[in-house]
């Protein structure tokens, strides 16, 4: 009785649908007949969730559209998007040219675990054209860049990046995290595969890991087909929470980089504070590509404070708004100290080389008002 109990119930008649889309918490479907049967296992309708459910689907058709691509697949973290599209195409002897600087983590994928199947790689100094070109070699399979570095805001010549690429015959995959799909769509720019950590802004309220692979159908089976291999699918409740976020994505990153622009320029103004970078205002060092190739700053905003480590541990205490947190795209303010954070496993040498000293926070501008955020820092920096 249990196992079966309330199969009978009356459901909803046809053409009636749930105004919010339903979560399909199921690992697999049921056929009324064979002919359905035959049909799923001809790959025409769902089998198993592994391959394909429609929660999912339903983000994946969401991201696609934003990116302006044809198609996107799902996965249950930004890093299990990243490993599978860079695993799509790089094999043993194949070869990977990324900037220095990546997100950590895909750093230590490229450079830790891809060389243990024979692949090798090359760190790019800049994200230039010049020197993406010159790093790539004939072995080069992917080209893997950020739209904006973390975490100091790096903007990418993501168009010139791409022609360089074209020419060289080597696909390139654009993590685009930082952008979102509001301020850069990599793909429409000339890049293959747009990859999104759907933790940060996509989903935007905290709650959810997953990751995002957009571009054309033919890309996507292939990152699909290894999907399926290694099971890195997110839970369909997951993919629902990244629904309803994406709902209000617009409203949030808009509120959020105008937010952002105001915070960085009042730092500017504040006397404990000797650099801000943030891509909109003239003093960053990318100014102009920013301006190119981004519809707005982003709504991140990094800065170095005076006294060193001690000035930045003593901000960091004094928040009483913004949150002492790691990840970033939420809806609440939130902060970082990289150089005994994210940044901690580099060398002090490694760390001045990337210009992450030890007074720099990164600010995760939230929606609250914007006049709170800044009376926060300036109250924390006073
Ligand atoms: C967070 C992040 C990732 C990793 O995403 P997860 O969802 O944490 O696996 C990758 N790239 C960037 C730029 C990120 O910010």
């Amino acid at each position: 009785m249990c196992a079966h109990a309330g199969e009978h119930a009356p459901g909803i008649p046809a053409g009636i649908k749930p105004h919010a889309p339903p979560i399909y918490q199921s690992s697999g479907f049921e056929y009324p007949s064979h002919v359905e049967a035959e049909a799923a296992g001809r790959g025409e309708v769902y089998i198993y969730s592994r391959d394909a459910n429609p929660t999912e689907d339903r983000l994946a058709h969401a991201v696609a559209e934003l990116e302006m691509t044809e198609d996107a697949c799902i996965f249950s973290s930004g890093m299990g998007a990243i490993s599978a599209a860079l695993l799509s195409y790089v094999g043993v002897g194949g070869h990977v040219v990324a900037i220095e600087g990546l997100y950590g983590v895909s750093h230590a994928f490229i450079t830790d675990h891809l060389p243990r199947f024979g692949a090798s790689f090359t760190l790019a100094s800049a994200a230039t054209p010049e020197a993406i070109d010159a790093a790539i070699k004939p072995e080069t399979r992917v080209v893997m860049l950020e739209s904006i570095t973390n975490p100091l805001l790096r903007v990418a010549d993501v168009e010139g990046i791409a022609s360089v690429c074209r020419a060289r015959g080597v696909p390139l995959v654009v993590d685009a995290t930082f952008a979102t799909p509001l301020l850069q769509r990599p793909i429409e720019r000339g890049a293959i595969l747009s990859v999104h950590s759907g933790t940060k802004y996509l989903s935007g309220h905290g709650d959810v890991l997953l990751g995002v692979v957009s571009g054309p159908k033919s890309e996507i089976q292939k990152v699909r087909k290894l999907r399926k291999l290694t099971g890195g699918n997110a839970d369909p409740f997951a993919a629902w929470l990244a629904i309803r976020g994406l709902r209000t994505l617009a409203l949030r990153v808009e509120r959020q980089v105008a937010t952002a622009l105001t915070v960085a320029k009042a730092l500017e103004h504040v006397d404990a504070v000797e650099r801000v970078h943030y891509p909109s205002l003239p003093s960053h060092p990318d100014h102009e590509v920013a301006a190119r190739v981004l519809d707005g700053g982003g709504a991140m905003v990094s800065f170095e404070v005076a006294g060193g480590l001690a000035g930045a541990r003593r901000c960091y205490d004094r928040l009483r708004l913004v949150a002492r947190a790691a990840s970033l795209g939420d809806v609440t303010s939130l902060m970082t100290h990289p150089a005994t954070f994210s940044h901690n496993k580099l060398s002090d040498i490694e760390r001045r080389r990337f210009g992450i000293t030890d007074g720099l926070l990164r600010l995760s501008v939230g929606i609250e008002d914007a006049g709170d955020i800044v009376d926060d820092l300036r109250q924390a920096l006073g």
